[in-house]
């Protein structure tokens, strides 16, 4: 029972987020510190179209001074698994928070550094002469660095069999380049790569009958990518920055956003993916 444990822990791996967001727990379960709206989003995804692409959620529980969303560990019963975690969507920050953002005007040297620490030449003449940056700025600027805003994802990071964990995939920008990373993680492994294609296709079908999707805006979710030798799935995951729509609204998920729109551009990063897949897989 210890070595089993024990081997369970030492494949857990979390590419992206807090390190102290997350806490192991016994019978393939992880806990993902609560957050009321994503808790609501798994309610709901447990009874729509999307529950098999999304990990089984097993209600809360409170460890400490914490209260944890009890998941399915999608790690669970793999060997020494291959994991990608690509962040969806044609931009990662909620109108609200663009909202938000729009009614500091105050300008941010920390925000400043971080831009020209990427591209020295990304700010104008008179931010420069500011030393600052409006986080609105900021924050439309930061997705034009990634494929976000141009594919619809980003890889935000993978991990390797050996446990190696590599995120300056982040930079990537054109679609051949999407495929040259799927061929290096996947090791050109045909069966892999085509286990992944038609995993998407399913999902592509789920999101269509999905009431749940029509009805959110998805941002900053990931799909992560998993396989060992034998198996290979692919997960919709990180639901804590969707939020429900008013009544009235539904959302096409495939067009390009236009600030009040809210559309996420989900279906965009999708398409890119599955076409990089195709690519992949033919050569
Ligand atoms: P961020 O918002 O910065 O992306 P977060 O704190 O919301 O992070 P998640 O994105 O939900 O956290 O998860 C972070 C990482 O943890 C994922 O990239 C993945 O590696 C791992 N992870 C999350 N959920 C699961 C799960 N159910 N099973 C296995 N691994 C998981
Ligand atoms: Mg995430
Ligand atoms: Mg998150």
């Amino acid at each position: 029972m210890m070595h089993w444990s024990l081997r369970r822990q030492s494949s857990w791996v979390q590419l992206a987020g807090h390190q102290g967001n997350f806490q192991l727990s016994k019978g393939g379960e992880v806990l993902k510190l609560y957050s009321e709206g994503e808790a609501k989003c798994l309610d709901s995804l447990m009874r729509d179209p999307l529950r098999p692409f999304v990990p089984q959620y097993h209600g809360l529980v409170t460890r400490g001074d914490h209260c944890y969303i009890r998941l399915e560990d999608l790690l669970s019963g793999l060997r020494r698994p291959l994991i990608m975690d690509c962040k969806m969507g044609v931009r990662t920050y909620q109108e609200e928070e663009l909202v938000k953002a729009s009614t500091k005007p105050n300008l941010r040297s920390d925000m400043y550094q971080k831009m020209v620490k990427v591209d020295p030449l990304a700010p104008s003449e008179e931010e420069h002469k500011r030393k600052g940056v409006t986080k609105w700025r900021y924050l439309q600027w930061r997705d034009t660095t990634t494929s976000t805003s141009t594919l619809g994802f980003r890889i935000e990071g993978l991990m390797m069999e050996d446990g190696s964990v590599q995120r300056d995939f982040r930079r990537i920008r054109t679609l051949a380049q999407v495929t040259e990373a799927l061929l290096y993680f996947t090791r050109s492994h045909l069966q892999t790569l085509e286990a992944y294609h038609s995993r998407l296709l399913a999902l592509g079908d789920a999101l269509k009958n999905s009431t749940f999707f029509r009805k959110h805006e998805v941002i900053g979710s990931s799909l992560l990518f998993v396989h060992d030798h034998s198996k290979a799935s692919v997960w919709m995951i990180d639901f804590g920055k969707t939020t429900p729509l008013p009544d009235s609204m539904e959302l096409q998920h495939n067009i390009p956003w236009v600030e009040g729109s809210r559309e996420d551009g989900y279906l965009i990063g999708l398409t890119s993916l599955t076409a990089s897949l195709s690519q992949a897989i033919n050569k």
